[in-house]
């Protein structure tokens, strides 16, 4: 039976970027040694690291001022390395779910916090709106997609202090006017590879700022080489997340980079989300303008809660995996990230409406 993945992270990947790992894993690049066994320091990995930076900077637009890191530790470690090197006396937040809450509670080892919204009286289901951003922070931060709770702020909108933004599962969705953030991170694993590996994209002028010693390893500025083959070569790389990244965002490309990723992400997120929409089984958990187009979160309509087990099992049979919503929703979750071909959201959506019909 053919599966349809829509796990939330790791998720499903690219099948070209996964065929090269493979071979890569035999025999990297005709040396007849593979990548798992190499030295981090042959010409050829130094290449790998060199294009993938490029490929950022091409697919994103990332202007040369800016640094773009590949580091250890996932998001999470982000979430208390941002603070350590950006924040002096004050930081603001957005809060957005779960993530947010969790950088929230990191910063605040460094610093005071201001949350200036919180959308949690809904349990998430909005992202707040008409907050005042205190112009005396040294920065305020976002989660661009709530990735349990299915929004997502749609626009790169604009701070009066450096913007930072956690955008770990709607990285290369849509185009980013990188201008606009200070700093913008993630962990791979939703939508650029692997787990085992984040990206930070920083404005290199915001780093030595902070006015605390930092240990090396903490510190952005150990990373950003005196030549840009040795970024992120401070010590050994995640080698392999990174290969699965440079082959994943080579994909990215050959499809014609985020815009057309965007218009494929859209197409299939307005499939589902109509479907949703029409069904009268099921009924979406986020407001209508935020909703997310990388997760989307459903529940039965009201009447029709008890049939949750059935249509679970309903779907499984017909091959969709990962759809169980996240604990603290409830229901279903369908993460639509780029690799999610669009037959997989037409499986979901046919399967939907089979099910509406054995119920009539
Ligand atoms: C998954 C996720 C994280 C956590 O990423 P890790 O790499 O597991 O630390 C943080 N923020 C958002 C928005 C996420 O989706």
């Amino acid at each position: 039976m053919v599966k349809y993945n829509f796990n939330a992270g790791p998720c499903v990947l690219p099948r070209p970027a996964i065929e090269a790992a493979i071979d890569a894993i035999r025999d990297f690049d005709g040396t007849g040694i593979g990548v798992l066994e190499i030295s981090h320091r042959t010409p050829g990995w130094e290449r790998v690291m060199a294009e993938t930076e490029q490929l950022w900077r091409d697919l994103l637009g990332i202007p040369d001022d800016y640094a773009v890191l590949f580091l250890g530790g996932g998001a999470s470690t982000q979430f208390f390395e941002v603070p350590a090197n950006l924040l002096k006396k004050k930081a603001a937040y957005l809060q957005t779910g779960v993530w947010a809450k969790k950088a929230i509670k990191e910063a605040k080892f460094y610093g005071e916090v201001e949350v200036v919204a919180s959308s949690e009286d809904k349990n998430y289901t909005y992202v707040p709106k008409g907050y005042t951003i205190p112009a005396d922070a040294d920065y305020f931060h976002i989660t661009t997609n709530n990735t349990i709770y299915g929004t997502e702020i749609h626009t790169d909108i604009s701070s009066p202090v450096t913007l930072v933004a956690d955008m770990s599962s709607d990285i290369m969705s849509r185009p980013v006017d990188v201008r606009k953030y200070g700093l913008i991170y993630g962990g791979a694993q939703k939508n650029v590879g692997p787990a085992g590996v984040a990206f930070v994209i920083v404005r290199k002028d915001l780093l030595g700022s902070s006015g605390r010693p930092l240990p090396t390893m903490v510190n952005y500025s150990t990373f950003i080489g005196a030549e840009a083959r040795d970024n992120s070569m401070f010590n050994t790389p995640p080698v392999f997340p990174i290969y699965v990244m440079y082959q994943t965002l080579k994909w990215v490309k050959s499809l014609g980079g985020v815009e057309a990723m965007y218009k494929i992400n859209r197409q299939k997120a307005d499939m589902l989300y109509g479907e949703i929409d029409r069904n009268p089984l099921f009924t979406g958990t986020a407001v209508p303008e935020d909703r997310s187009i990388m997760n989307v979160c459903f529940v039965m309509a009201p009447g029709h809660e008890a049939l949750e087990g059935e249509f679970m099992n309903f779907a499984k049979e017909r091959g969709m995996v990962g759809i169980k919503g996240h604990r603290s929703v409830g229901g279903f979750r369908a993460s639509i990230y780029n690799a999610c071909p669009v037959e997989a959201v037409e499986a979901l959506v046919k399967c939907m409406q089979d099910f509406e019909s054995s119920k009539k």
